[in-house]
């Protein structure tokens, strides 16, 4: 039932019966708190009524008591802060739950700690499996080190391990896992990949973007109870977090299948917005599948695309070389070589009626991403398409007017810029560091922003994600006044992008991201009033209940 049908249905119950209580009574009315609504003619409240998993009415504690009865759920919030739910507007989520099970590298602070670790897993490991995830940060190590197989290859000799770098676009393979896929001296590098190779010209196990599919396709399947183990997992921490919507990014045919089984079967706690490969546009486009299309639990109608590779692997695309890398500029992604293919790809899938969301970090990436909107656009002729670009993290000035002018969301990911800003200067100097995360610019340029995590390259934590959007102090302590400090944004800003920028990005801001009479009733109760506490200590707010069309799914009511 749609948001209008629903008060629509409401008040048709209200009108049969003109007493002074509701002819309806509240499933669950949430007393004495301080809402913030997002809803310019009531930006805050004391209490919201619940009824059949949406918003029936928002007030005064006083005002909503009419909406109790003798079954009415009553949570008393007690002054806390009660927000909409959060939309994480960019997630892996299924590759989230599974690192929540996989071997755990992200700490790992020296080769030697990253090999016990990678030993520890191995043992444990059945034969005929791998060991995968990792999530390592070359950066921890001093020095900075890529790691080869001659770490691996002492511990793991047999079982074969492939573990990526945290940003997902490059893994290091012991010799066991390059044997099994063939990758030898003789291999060459891909299109829109890198065989690292030592003085010799033998691979070092190191693989950079593309090249990790040499192994990755022989990595064996997941079973479906693997990712329904996952799932739980995945579902688990996002409802701790007060994760209560996400645009899922480049989800497989096994992944969406086991959405749809948890959806089908109530166990969904998080509305998934499913946004499967470019690659694949004619799956859904064949189907009649459109943006939006689905359920409020779980939805298709969109595409994911990558223009580029990231900035830690050098492989974010630039006009101009890398400072620390002065013979390269980056790399464009496979599936844009040739152009002209992904051209007509993203113009037939936009006639289909489907959402084009396209990873792009580097500044060249960007605008030739911007080129192929605005040509998709022309072709297609005008339409409520709402573009989105991912990342959007090094934008060349004079590209920001093209965002605004083509409607183009930058839906993008704050913690990066905490944990990037401690070395992107020295990867690509001062000038252009000026607009890098430029999320205040975006704004200034009338550029909408839908925020997220990227987890599990990032935290899914959207507490997080505001603290770094507001204080941009990285995280190594050195910019605690902040990293470009004019590109940040404000809570109230921040939220926005976490809630109604996200849900617009998704084509359901009619439902989702501000609490209004008739919006999906997902809420969050938080442990603090974010807008009235340091900015600092936003990092350590915790919430206390996660609400989901209705339903408590985290946290006990008080
Ligand atoms: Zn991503």
């Amino acid at each position: 039932m749609s948001a209008a049908l629903f008060l629509f249905a409401l008040a048709g119950l209200a009108a049969a019966c003109r007493t002074a209580a509701p002819a309806v009574v509240a499933d669950l009315l949430i007393v004495n708190a301080r809402v913030w609504t997002g809803v310019a003619s009531q930006p805050e409240a004391e209490a919201v009524a619940i009824v059949g998993g949406r918003v029936a009415a928002i007030g005064t504690t006083a005002a909503l008591s009419a909406w109790r009865g003798p079954a009415t759920r009553v949570i008393d919030a007690a002054g806390a802060r009660v927000l909409p739910g959060f939309n994480d507007s960019h997630v892996h989520f299924m590759g989230g739950g599974l690192q929540l099970d996989n071997v755990d590298l992200r700490q790992a602070p020296s080769p030697r700690e990253f090999a016990r670790l990678i030993a520890e897993r191995a043992q444990k490991t059945p034969a005929g499996e791998w060991v995968l995830g990792g999530d390592w940060d070359d950066q921890l190590w001093d020095p900075p080190a890529l790691p080869t197989r001659q770490i691996l290859d002492p511990v793991s000799p047999a079982t074969p391990v492939f573990v990526n770098r945290f940003d997902g676009h490059m893994a290091v393979a012991n010799s066991a896992a390059l044997k099994l896929a063939g990758v030898t001296a003789a291999t060459p590098d891909p299109p829109g990949g890198v065989i690292v190779r030592d003085a010799a010209g033998n691979p070092t196990g190191l693989l950079k973007d593309a090249a990790m599919g040499l192994v990755n396709r022989v990595v064996p399947p997941l079973t479906p109870a693997r990712r329904a183990q996952a799932l739980t997992r995945a579902l688990d921490h996002a409802a701790s977090l007060g994760v209560t919507s996400v645009r899922d990014m480049g989800p497989d045919a096994g992944d969406l299948a086991t959405y749809a089984e948890f959806a089908e079967s109530g166990r969904l706690t998080v509305r998934i917005a499913a946004a499967p490969s470019e690659l694949q546009w004619a799956d859904q486009a064949r189907l009649g599948i459109r943006r939006g299309f689905g359920t409020p639990f779980f939805s298709l109608g969109a595409v994911k695309g990558f223009a580029d590779g990231s900035l830690g692997s050098t492989t974010a695309y630039f006009f101009e070389p890398y400072a620390d890398a002065p013979a390269t500029r980056g790399l464009l992604a496979d599936e844009m070589i040739p152009l002209e293919g992904m051209r007509q790809r993203l113009t037939a899938a936009d006639a289909a009626g489907l959402q084009l969301c396209i990873h792009a970090i580097g500044d060249q990436a960007i605008s030739v991403v911007l080129d192929l909107f605005a040509g998709v656009a022309q072709a297609n002729g005008a339409r409520d398409r709402r573009f989105r670009i991912e990342h959007a993290q090094h934008v060349a000035p004079k590209d920001f007017d093209r965002f605004a002018s083509l409607g183009v969301t930058a839906a993008v990911q704050p913690y990066h810029a905490i944990d990037d800003g401690r070395w992107a200067e020295r990867r690509i100097g001062p000038a252009r560091i000026q607009t890098t995360y430029p999320f205040r610019t975006f704004l200034d340029k009338g550029v909408r922003l839908a925020l997220g995590s990227d987890w599990p390259v990032a935290p899914l934590n959207p507490l997080l994600g505001i603290y770094a959007a507001v204080t941009r102090a990285t995280l190594d302590g050195k910019n605690p006044d902040g990293w470009v400090p004019a590109q940040k944004l404000t809570v109230e800003e921040a939220v926005r992008g976490y809630t109604a920028g996200a849900a617009y990005a998704e084509f359901t801001e009619t439902d989702k991201g501000t609490l209004a009479p008739g919006s999906l009733a997902d809420i969050v109760i938080l442990s603090d009033d974010i807008f009235a506490i340091a900015p600092a200590r936003i990092r350590d707010v915790t919430v206390r209940t996660t609400i989901v069309g209705g339903q408590v799914v985290y946290g006990a009511p008080r």
